[in-house]
C-alpha cells in the first residue's frame, strides 16, 4: 500500500507558545523537580486583555486590542518588552512572556517574565496617533497595577524604541508623581529621560558577546570544520531592526563578512560583504533595501536565511525558520537574535545536521541585561561611574607617577591619557554586558556538555532549575 504524502502547506507547526513549552517540557524531564511545581514554573500566572478607544487624527475613533502577560512572580518586577505589530496575539504574548522569565533566570537579571503587545500596523498611524495609543495603553496598565518599578517593568521590542518608553514614563509620572522610583518603571528610555548609556544597542551587542564567546571554543569549532574567532566568518542577518542592524554592526567590526541581509523588501547577496552603514543610508535616503549598489537582490525575504554561510543571525520575528525551510539552510551557526525564530521541528531538523544552534532566551538576553543596569540606575539615584571616575583617574595617574619616579623614565603622554582614565557610564555598562554573556554562554554550555543535551535544552535545564529553587526558597502562599 503506498502512502500519500501529505501536502505541505495542510501541516500546522505548533503555536509559538506550545513550541516554548515543548521546549520547556523536553528539559523539564531532564530534571528531578516536583511535577507540581515544573507546572508552576511552566504556567503564565496573569493575562491582562485590554481594548481601549483612541482618536485617531481624522477624528474617528479606533478600538485597540493589546496584552500584558506576567508569566512569573517567583522574582518582582516582571519585566518584558511592549510589541507593536499587526500580528499580535495573545499566544505570541504568552509565549514571550514565558520566555523572558527563562532569559531572565540564565544571566542572573532578579526578575520575573512578562510581555506585553499592542495589535496595530505601526506604519499606518501618524506620530501624535502613537502618542495617543503608547499612553492609553500606559494609562490601562496603571489602572491595573499592571506597570510599576517593583511590579512590572516594560522595556522595547519588535516595533518600539526610546520614544514609546519616554511616552510611558511620562504618564507613569504624571498619575504616581510622588513615587520616588517612578523612573524605574520603564526601561529603554532616551538617556536625557533616566536612560542608560548603552541600553540601545545592548541586545545586538550582546548578540555579537554571545557569538563571539562560542567562536572562542575550539572543540565545537572544529566540529563544524569552522576556524576559531570573527574574523573571516560569513553571516547572514535577517531584520535590519534594532537587533539586527547592531548585531551585524559589532560583528562587521570584528572582521566578520555579512554576505547577506533580509528585509521586507527582500534579500541581498554579496559574497564580498555588505558594509552595513552604508546600507542604512541608503535604506534611510530611499525608504528601501533592495538595489543596494553591489548586492544581488532577491523579491523573497526568506530567501537569505538559505544562502551559503557560517552564521545566520535570525533578528526579525518568530518562526521564521520551519520544518519547510530548514532543510535548506546552510548556516552552520544559528544565532537566534529574534525571539523564537525557530520553530521545534526546525531545531530538530537543524541539529540532526549537526548545525549549533545559540538559543534566544541566551544570545537575545543582553536587552534586559543592561536594562537591569538602567532599573538599578533609576532606583539608586546617580549615573554610574559618576563617583568613582575622577578617583580612578588619578589613582593611575599616581600609580604611573610612581613607577616613573622608581624608574627614572618618563611615560609617552599619549600613554598615560590611555592608561589614566576612570571608567564612565558607557564602559561599565558594556563591561558588565560582556561579562554577564561570556557567563552565561560557559554556565550553558557545561551544562550541555554534562548533560548531553543541545544548547536550548541546557538553557532550559539551568533556567528551571534557578526558577525552582527560588520558588522552594519562598514557599506556596497561603
Ligand atoms: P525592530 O522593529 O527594531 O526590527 C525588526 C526588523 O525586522 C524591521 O526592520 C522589520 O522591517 C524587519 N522584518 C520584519 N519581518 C521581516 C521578514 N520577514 N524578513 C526580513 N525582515 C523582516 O525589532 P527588534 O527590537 O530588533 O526585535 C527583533 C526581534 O528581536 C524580535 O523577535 C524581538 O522580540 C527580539 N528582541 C528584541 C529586543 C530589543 O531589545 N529590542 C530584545 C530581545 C529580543
Amino acid at each position: 500500500m503506498t502512502t500519500v504524502a501529505e501536502p505541505q502547506t495542510s501541516f500546522q507547526e505548533p503555536s509559538f507558545l506550545e513550541q516554548v513549552n515543548k521546549n520547556f517540557d523536553k528539559a523539564a524531564a531532564l530534571t528531578k523537580h516536583p511535577e507540581g511545581l515544573l507546572k508552576q514554573i511552566k504556567a503564565c500566572n496573569s493575562v491582562y486583555h485590554m481594548k481601549f478607544p483612541v482618536q485617531l487624527d481624522n477624528g474617528e475613533i479606533e478600538v485597540i486590542e493589546a496584552w500584558r502577560a506576567e508569566h512569573s512572580h517567583h522574582k518582582l518586577p516582571g519585566k518584558g518588552g511592549i510589541r507593536f505589530a499587526a500580528n499580535v496575539t495573545e499566544d505570541e504574548v504568552m509565549a514571550l512572556a514565558a520566555l523572558m522569565s527563562y532569559k531572565c533566570a540564565i544571566v542572573d537579571v532578579p526578575f520575573g517574565g512578562s510581555k506585553g503587545g499592542v495589535k496595530i500596523a505601526r506604519h499606518k498611524y501618524s506620530e501624535p496617533e502613537l502618542q495617543r495609543l503608547t499612553r492609553r495603553y500606559a494609562y490601562e496598565l496603571i489602572r491595573k497595577n499592571f506597570i510599576g518599578p517593583s511590579i512590572d517593568v516594560p522595556a522595547p521590542d519588535y516595533g518600539t524604541g526610546p520614544k514609546e518608553m519616554a511616552w510611558i514614563l511620562d504618564t507613569y509620572l504624571a498619575m504616581k508623581g510622588d513615587d520616588m522610583n517612578a523612573y524605574g518603571c520603564v526601561t529603554g528610555k532616551p538617556v536625557s529621560q533616566g536612560g542608560v548609556r548603552g541600553r540601545t544597542e545592548a541586545t545586538g551587542l550582546g548578540v555579537f558577546y554571545g557569538i563571539r564567546e562560542a567562536c572562542q571554543h575550539t572543540e565545537e569549532m572544529k566540529k563544524l570544520g569552522l576556524s576559531n574567532g570573527i574574523d573571516g566568518k560569513r553571516v547572514v542577518v535577517q531584520g535590519l531592526g534594532n537587533v539586527g542592524y547592531h548585531s551585524a554592526k559589532f560583528l562587521q567590526e570584528a572582521g566578520a563578512i555579512i554576505v547577506g541581509i533580509a528585509e521586507y523588501d527582500g534579500s541581498l547577496y554579496d559574497s564580498k560583504g555588505i558594509d552595513i552603514e552604508k546600507l542604512m543610508s541608503y535604506r534611510k535616503e530611499t525608504g528601501k533595501t533592495q538595489g543596494f549598489p553591489g548586492a544581488e537582490g532577491y523579491e523573497d525575504p526568506s530567501q537569505a536565511l538559505e544562502f551559503e554561510c557560517d552564521i545566520l543571525v535570525p533578528a526579525a520575528l518568530e518562526n521564521q525558520i520551519t520544518r519547510i525551510n530548514a532543510p535548506n539552510i546552510k548556516a552552520k551557526i544559528i544565532a537566534e537574535g529574534a525571539n523564537g525564530p525557530t520553530t521545534a521541528l526546525a531545531s530538530e531538523i537543524l541539529l540532526e545536521r549537526g548545525a549549533y544552534i545559540l538559543p534566544d532566551m541566551f544570545l537575545n538576553a543582553g536587552g534586559v541585561t543592561v536594562s537591569y543596569f538602567e532599573w538599578i540606575k533609576n532606583l539608586s539615584h546617580v549615573r554610574f561611574g559618576r563617583m568613582e571616575k575622577r578617583f580612578d583617574q588619578s589613582m593611575i595617574t599616581n600609580i604611573l607617577k610612581s613607577v616613573e619616579s622608581i624608574t627614572g623614565k618618563k611615560f609617552e603622554q599619549s600613554l598615560i591619557n590611555k592608561v589614566a582614565t576612570g571608567a564612565d557610564e558607557l564602559d561599565l555598562v558594556r563591561s558588565g554586558l560582556e561579562e554577564t554573556m561570556i557567563q552565561a554562554y560557559n554556565q550553558i554550555y557545561e551544562s550541555a556538555r554534562t548533560n548531553k543535551v543541545d544548547l536550548r535544552t541546557a538553557a532550559f535545564m539551568n533556567s528551571i532549575d534557578k526558577i525552582a529553587v527560588s520558588y522552594k526558597e519562598l514557599g506556596i502562599f497561603p
